[in-house]
């Protein structure tokens, strides 16, 4: 792969609304992408792998918990600290950003928000520093969309509860050592339990032949006459309201994230697109690659501005989940549609490993697909404004 040259754009000065602690949190993640996961990435995602080696250096740069309390080992920070944070590791990959994710808004947000001191205690500070890594169950084999049909289930067995079921497309799940389940009780309610790696009953089959996400592990839960402890059942939320809070919080972190793959690919692009030269000129000073690359930028910069005043909205506890969803939908799309009119203006080079675009445009598909479809973000936003349910 190319040496990471990236230089991030900001046509409409946005770093004048950042506070110094912002720019310096920044700054941090993204000095430490180039160093440490950009020379390793396109070989790890070539193979398939997780590159696991990169857990401590996004413990260090507060990539585990940005807003979750230092007293629990978490960074103390905001919500915009948290976005940018997200936008600089998919940067360098969207299945970074995602092992990411899901260890701070899928695993540790529950926990601490739904969950007991002891169980903030015994939990929070080890996945803060990434000795623990978690996952999170709420996707079943025929309930994705539809969450509030799932069939994995507990019953209370006095000093024990039993868990069985299944869960599909779990990121994190082959290497987890804790899983945030998401089940129904004998009365069809919905809780959260926290699964401990070597319960009996409880294994992590790897999900295979996967062409985007490559960076990432994905796979299943399943669980098979589980004994849980009653301990670890999540006391302070239960209902459907209780996942979809969780995401609220990792749909946020994506839409920063789809940011920064953007980015790269404007960056990289626009790079190229300078030095090389057909028909005895640089290809940037054709009309056709002009317009590719003026509308990049200013979706880029509507994006940015979309996720800045999210931002503020989040840190005065005021973003609504459909505010949310509205920019998860518009800056993913806006990133994979970046990512395919970069690709195409390399030409044969755009399909390599060389440049990191095709692995982005490959990426986005997934990230465009979880977290709430392109299509039921839509749907969210139009039951938002016109009070019609539009699910079914
Ligand atoms: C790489 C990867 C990692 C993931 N990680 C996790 C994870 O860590 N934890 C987890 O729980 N889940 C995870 N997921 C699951 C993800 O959230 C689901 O794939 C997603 O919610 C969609 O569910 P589905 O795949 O079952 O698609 P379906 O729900 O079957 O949808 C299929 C199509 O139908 C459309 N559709 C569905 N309902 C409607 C409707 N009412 N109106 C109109 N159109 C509709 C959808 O938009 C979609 O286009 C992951 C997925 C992937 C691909």
């Amino acid at each position: 792969m190319k040496p990471d040259l990236f230089e991030a754009p900001d046509y409409y000065n946005l770093d004048d609304l950042l506070t110094e602690e912002h720019k310096l949190i920044r700054d941090a993640a993204r000095a430490w992408v180039k160093r440490d996961v950009s020379p390793i990435i396109e070989d790890a995602a070539q193979k398939a792998e997780f590159p696991k080696s990169i857990i401590p250096g996004l413990a260090e740069i507060g990539a585990f918990g940005p807003y979750i309390p230092v007293k629990y080992g978490g960074a103390g920070l905001d919500q915009i600290s948290y976005g940018l944070i997200m936008q600089e590791i998919e940067r360098g990959d969207s299945g970074v950003r995602s092992t990411a994710s899901v260890q701070s808004s899928l695993v540790m947000y529950p926990i601490w928000k739904y969950g007991n001191e002891a169980q903030r205690q015994k939990y929070l500070p080890k996945l803060a520093t990434g000795e623990w890594m978690g996952s999170f169950g709420l996707t079943e084999p025929d309930f994705g969309s539809n969450p509030a049909g799932m069939v994995t289930n507990f019953k209370d067995k006095g000093d024990h509860y039993l868990l069985n079921g299944a869960k599909l497309w779990i990121s994190n799940s082959p290497f987890c050592d804790v899983a945030v389940v998401w089940a129904k009780d004998e009365s069809g309610r919905i809780h959260g339990l926290v699964v401990e790696r070597g319960m009996e009953g409880f294994t992590t089959p790897e999900t295979h032949n996967k062409w985007s996400l490559r960076a990432s592990a994905t796979g299943e839960l399943l669980f098979q006459d589980v004994k849980v402890p009653k301990e670890n059942l999540l006391p302070n939320k239960s209902g459907l309201g209780a996942p979809l809070g969780c995401l609220d919080s990792a749909r946020f972190g994506i839409a920063w994230g789809a940011i920064g793959a953007a980015m790269d690919c404007y960056d990289t692009a626009l790079r190229y697109a300078k030095e090389r030269i057909q028909f005895g000129k640089p290809i940037a000073a054709f009309q056709l690659q002009q317009k590719k690359l003026a509308e990049m930028i200013t979706e880029i910069t509507k994006a940015q501005l979309l996720a800045f005043r999210l931002g503020q909205l989040k840190n005065e506890d005021r973003a609504t989940s459909a505010q949310i969803s509205m920019a998860k939908r518009n800056n993913v799309d806006m990133a994979i549609k970046i990512a395919r009119e970069a690709r195409q203006m390399l030409g044969g080079m755009g399909i390599t490993g060389e440049y990191s675009i095709m692995r982005h445009m490959m990426n986005l598909e997934s990230v465009i697909t979880y977290e709430g479809t392109h299509d039921i973000h839509l749907l969210i936003t139009g039951l938002d404004i016109t009070g019609h349910n539009a699910f079914k």
